[in-house]
Formats: structure tokens, sequence, C-alpha cells
């Protein structure tokens, strides 16, 4: 089999957390760090603010660069995708069928959107009123499925089973077509409904007590798990298998004007398939320290990973540093450090304007950053973090390498 060479660091993916940590360890040493990335995307995403171009507060062109411009400058690119990990030799295999070894492997290849696992979802995506901000082709189209609504229309809104990225992001969607069919005086001829697999609104219970009242001022109905399993996008309807115990696999169709998805979501297939997988197929890494539980020069972070906390770019912000963090320490024969917290953030926008920001780290305990504001209560800031200061942060500040709250450094010598 041919090999395509060895590099010090090969890091698997260069999505949110791929970019970042290469950036970082590039900073940390002075650009002098034998790092390849292997990633087959022609461009990267800032995929938060999807959301808000479904919104139309947010114009796509804004939202991806070319991966050549977020790749730092000194780490090579493999522009193909991986096929096999093979931890035991320390090497991968890729998508052309190279081989190619490392010193220290870095996952982060995230998560997979897995349309094709509800019944006629991927024909229909992206017309007959289908959208989803889950998908840059699809998200300028919520926009003007949004604005396509007429005084009884019926909007319908799903959410999948977890684990799925950025658990506020379903119910975004919900709040601002609530918010702009207020605003255009159509909201109370509209039906909004809003289908759960799960049991509760949000995973953290402070947050999900002010949200059940955010759905409630729009006259949202609430339909707590129903999983979405088929699409008939000529006909518009949705149909949902229950969950509930007691009323399993029994099934509703409803119509729609507009049905916006949030897809299930699986690990990679090759991912699963290798020996760094659990059972589930996550990568199976040390909550803390981010560290493979049994090969130790490998790391993982981002939607790829077993731990505990929402699947979210900010999740990624916090872990970033750890892993940058204990890769130089390993390499350097030092302790690790269990620094991750299960830190993750959701700017849960409301309506136009206004968001509650959700911080919470491991155990759904609340974390604001803001001390001086009620983290339960809408906030303008949380509108202008969402808008413009989460993605100059992310663009200026995670992809460079920087990082935003200085106190990871406090301890660390390199
Ligand atoms: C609609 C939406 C709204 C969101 N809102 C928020 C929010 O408000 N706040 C927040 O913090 N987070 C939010 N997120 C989540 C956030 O974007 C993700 O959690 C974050 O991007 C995860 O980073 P990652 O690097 O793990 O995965 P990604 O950024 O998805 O990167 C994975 C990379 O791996 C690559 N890859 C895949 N397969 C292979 C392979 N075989 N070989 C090599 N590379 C491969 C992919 O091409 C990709 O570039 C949102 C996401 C979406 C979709």
């Amino acid at each position: 089999m041919a090999s395509s060479g060895h590099h010090r660091v090969v890091i698997a993916g260069g999505g949110t957390a791929g970019i970042t940590v290469a950036a970082s360890l590039m900073r940390r040493t002075g650009r002098d760090l034998d790092i390849a990335i292997v990633e087959p995307a022609a461009m990267h995403y800032y995929q938060p603010a999807l959301t808000m171009v479904g919104a139309g507060a947010y114009e796509m062109d804004r939202v991806g660069k070319p991966m050549a411009d977020v790749i730092p400058s000194g780490v090579t690119h493999i522009e193909t995708a991986i096929a096999a990990f093979d931890p035991d030799n320390n090497a991968v295999t890729l998508a052309d069928g190279e081989r190619m070894t490392y010193d220290y492997l870095v996952v982060a290849t995230g998560v997979r959107l897995d349309w094709e696992k509800v019944e006629g979802l991927a024909e229909t995506l992206g017309k007959n009123g289908v959208c989803s901000n889950y998908s840059p082709d699809h998200a300028p189209y919520t926009w003007e499925c949004v604005r396509g609504l007429e005084p009884a229309s019926r909007a319908v809104f799903t959410q999948p089973p977890l684990p799925f990225k950025c658990p506020g992001a379903p119910q975004k969607a919900v709040y601002m077509t609530a918010d702009y069919l207020k605003r255009k005086g159509l909201l109370k001829g509209c039906d909004v409904s809003f289908f759960l697999h799960g049991p509760g609104i949000f995973g953290v219970p402070f947050f999900a007590k002010e949200l059940v009242k955010v759905a409630a001022r729009y006259g949202v109905d609430v339909r707590y798990q129903h999983n979405l399993v088929a699409v008939d996008g000529e006909a518009k309807t949705a149909t949902f298998e229950q969950v509930a115990e007691g009323h399993e696999g029994e099934q509703i169709t409803v119509p729609f004007d507009m049905l916006h998805v949030s897809p299930p979501q699986s690990p990679h297939e090759f991912v699963r398939k290798s020996s760094l997988a659990n059972a589930a197929g996550w990568v199976e890494v040390d909550q803390n320290s981010m560290r493979h539980a049994r090969h130790e020069n490998v790391f993982a972070l981002g939607d790829v990973t077993t731990t505990p906390n929402s699947k979210t770019a900010a999740a990624v912000r916090k872990q970033a540093p750890v892993v940058v963090r204990n890769l130089l320490h390993a390499m350097a024969g030092r302790d690790l450090e269990p620094g991750y917290d299960g830190y993750a953030s959701c700017p849960l926008t409301t309506g136009w304007g206004k968001a509650i920001i959700a911080e919470f780290v491991y155990g759904g305990k609340v974390t604001p950053t803001f001390g001086f504001l009620d983290p339960a209560k809408e906030q303008p800031l949380g509108w202008f973090a969402k808008i413009s200061g989460l993605p100059a942060m992310y663009w200026w500040y995670m992809l460079r390498g920087y990082e935003w709250f200085p106190e990871h450094d406090r301890n660390f010598q390199e």
C-alpha cells in the first residue's frame, strides 16, 4: 500500500475543532511543529450562523470561507477523506488507499447528518416547503419558506433523537419563525408546531423552564416524544412515530406548508467501525483530559467524542486549549491536566433582538459569563453576541489559535 508520509501530528477533520487546535498548536510552538490536517471539504462554515440565515438575520456569503483560507500557514493540508483509523500502528488510511503515519493523532471529524434515515426527506429537501438550517445548501431556503408563509399557514418543526449538534438550534428556528409571523400580524391565524423526539424542550432544567414559557407565549403546539420518520414532499405531509411509553410505534401524519427538519445524526461509519470508538460509535476520550481511553497518543474533541457535553462550537472553544496543552504535555513526557469541565453554550434566540444565553457545564450547572445579567431572561446582549460578537470571535480568535479566556494559561509551561 502506498504511503502518504509521516507527520508529528495528524489532525482528522478541518472543521471548528481541527482548525482551532492546529492554529493554537502552531501559535504555541512558534510554528515549529509538523502538522497535517486531513480534510476533504472545499469550504469551512461557521455553522452557528446558519440558524440566523434561516431567520433572515445573516447573509449566507458571510457564513463560509474557502478551506485554504482557514488552514493555518505552515500546516500541510491533505485534501482527501480518511477512510480508516489504525491506531495500533499509528496510521490512517486515506480515501485513495494511501496510508499516513503519525506520532500523535487528533480526531475532529464531527457528526454525520443522516438525511436518508427519514423516508422521502433527501428527495424533497430544498423544495416543496421542506428546509433545514443544518445544511449550508438549504439554510437560505428556510428563510424563503418563512417569508412565504401566509394567513392560516402550517409551519412544522422537528427535533431528532439525541445526540445531535447544537441542542438549541431546532427550537431557535421555531421561535424566529413565530416571531416573524407575529411581527407580520400572521401568528394568530397560523399553526406553528414543534415535534421533538425527547421528553423535554432542553436538557438543562433551568433553561427548559424558561423556554417552555417562550413556546407558550407564541402559542406553539409542542409535541414531545414524536420522531420524524417520513416526509411526502408532493403531498406536503410529515409522518411522526411516537416514542412515549405505551404508544411506541403509533404514527401520526400532519400536513404542512413549511417543514423545518433537524436531521438525525450519528458518528461517521469509518469512526464507528474503528477501535477508537465506543459501542455507540463515538470516539472514547476521558471527559476532562480529552485523551483517548486506550491510545495514549490519540486525542479527540468536538462533536465526534463521547464527552457528555452539548455538541457545540462553544464546547470546542473550551476543549481545544485542553487538547493543545495535553498534547504538548504528552510530547514532553509530562502528566496531563484534567482541564475540560463540560462547558457548552447556546445563545437561544427567542425572537428578533433577544436571546437567552444558556451557558452550563457537566451536570447542567449554570455558569453565566455575564454574572450581572439574569441567565434566565431574554437579553439584547445575547442577540448581539449571536449576530456579531461570536462570529468575530470565531474567525479572528478561535480559528487563529488565540484563547479568549487567558485563565487557561495560568499554570501552563510549554
Ligand atoms: C444549524 C446549526 C446551528 C448551530 N448553532 C450553534 C450555536 O449557536 N452555538 C454553538 O456553539 N454551536 C452551534 N452549532 C454546532 C457547532 O457548529 C458544532 O458543534 C461544531 O462545528 C463542532 O465542531 P467539529 O470540528 O467537531 O465538527 P465540524 O465543525 O462539523 O467539522 C468536522 C469536519 O470533519 C470533516 N470530515 C468529515 N469526514 C471526514 C473524513 N472522513 N476525513 C477527514 N475529515 C472529515 C468535515 O468535512 C468537517 O470539516 C450549530 C450547528 C448547526 C448545524
